[in-house]
């Protein structure tokens, strides 16, 4: 067979980037993204390390040219670094533009170096607050000190850093400024993501978060001097750049704003599952087609699923339907 690279969707689009959700276990429990008592996905229905190799490698054999790993948080995975090696020994070959890693920096201290070494150059931490106690409150789980202990430790490493942020109504809104000061003082990229209805979070109402980032940006030109860019990442922000720190601040607005047209990844959960779109329940199997056909199976199935890839999304926040417009969480299939 001649394989179709890059692959092509039916709208044109090149799709040469896998996000891969290694794990939807976590060691935070972040309001917006889990309930606090969560059921994961059962353990034996995982992908081995060595089958979510084999997919990654189909799909570079399609044309995939970056991978990102994600979760639930893809460093405590048992031995990960055994996926990050292998994956980065391509990065190093040539045979992958890059492999990067979002992650929430618990486990930064430790895997840093080895993240580095292993040929990972990027990594996005999520971070919403620089506030402990609101830290806590959003994370439920999580503990700032080691994540900024982490986030040194990356920097140290050579590691470039992209803090993602959230952004929160009546939570994280008035800590935003701090924020954009500290990153531009750090050398980090910093981009603000707008709540997206996935999953349910356990009595909590989407609507209270929601919080649009055509309303950040207003309150932000009160204190800074937004400065529109052309500068386009691959992904969906849309940036400017902030006078007074020099550094880009990156919009994420699935919710107010259209950013499927230029759309060129697919989602692979870690039981094997398929995701063309992260607003869209459509899926594939390709669990089932590598463990009962192999890898030309595989290969067949991506093909053919790329070939159902939708325009784009349906996301809405209202006060009609305030909560899970998808019902999968987010941890599934990794943001
Ligand atoms: N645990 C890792 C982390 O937090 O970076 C990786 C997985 S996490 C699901 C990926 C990203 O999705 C994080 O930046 C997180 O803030 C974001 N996220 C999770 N749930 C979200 C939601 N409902 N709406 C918008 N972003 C969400
Ligand atoms: Fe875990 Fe990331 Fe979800 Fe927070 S956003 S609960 S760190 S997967």
């Amino acid at each position: 067979m001649t394989l179709p690279t890059p692959l092509t969707d039916p709208y044109g689009r090149q799709i040469d980037y896998i996000r891969l959700s290694v794990t939807d276990r976590c060691d935070f429990r972040c309001v917006y993204c889990m309930a606090e008592q969560m059921q994961f996905l059962p353990k034996k229905e995982l992908l081995t390390l060595e089958e979510l190799e084999q997919v990654c490698r189909s799909f570079m054999a399609l044309g995939t040219r970056k991978i990102r790993l994600t979760g639930g948080e893809p460093l405590v995975r048992r031995n990960i670094m055994q996926l990050i090696e292998n994956l980065g020994a391509e990065v190093k070959s040539g045979a992958l533009d890059e492999l990067t890693i979002t992650t929430n920096g618990s486990q930064l201290s430790k895997m840093a170096n080895d993240l580095a070494k292993a040929g990972v150059r990027r990594v996005n931490v999520s971070l919403d607050t620089l506030d402990k106690v609101q830290f806590q409150k959003i994370t439920r789980w999580g503990d700032l000190d080691q994540v900024l202990a982490g986030l040194e430790a990356a920097k140290s490493a050579g590691l470039d850093i992209k803090i993602n942020a959230v952004a929160l109504k009546d939570v994280n809104d008035e800590t935003l400024p701090d924020m954009i000061r500290w990153a531009g003082r750090e050398g980090f990229d910093l981009s603000l993501i707008e709540v997206m209805p996935m999953g349910d979070i356990g009595g909590e109402d989407r609507l209270n978060q929601y919080l649009p980032l055509s309303v950040v940006r207003t309150q932000l030109s009160k204190q800074f001097t937004l400065v529109d860019t052309d500068y386009r990442s691959a992904g969906p922000a849309r940036y400017v750049e902030i006078a007074e720190t020099g550094r880009r601040l990156g919009f994420i607005t699935p919710l107010t704003h259209n950013f499927c047209e230029s759309c060129n990844r697919v989602r692979l959960t870690c039981t094997g599952q398929l995701y063309m779109c992260l607003g869209q329940d459509d899926k594939a199997d390709l669990a089932s087609a590598l463990r009962n056909g192999g890898e030309a199976a595989l290969t067949e199935a991506i093909i053919e699923a790329i070939g159902r890839k939708p325009k784009g999304h349906d996301f809405v926040i209202s006060r009609r339907a305030p909560n899970a417009n998808v019902a999968r969480h987010m941890n599934v299939t990794g943001g």
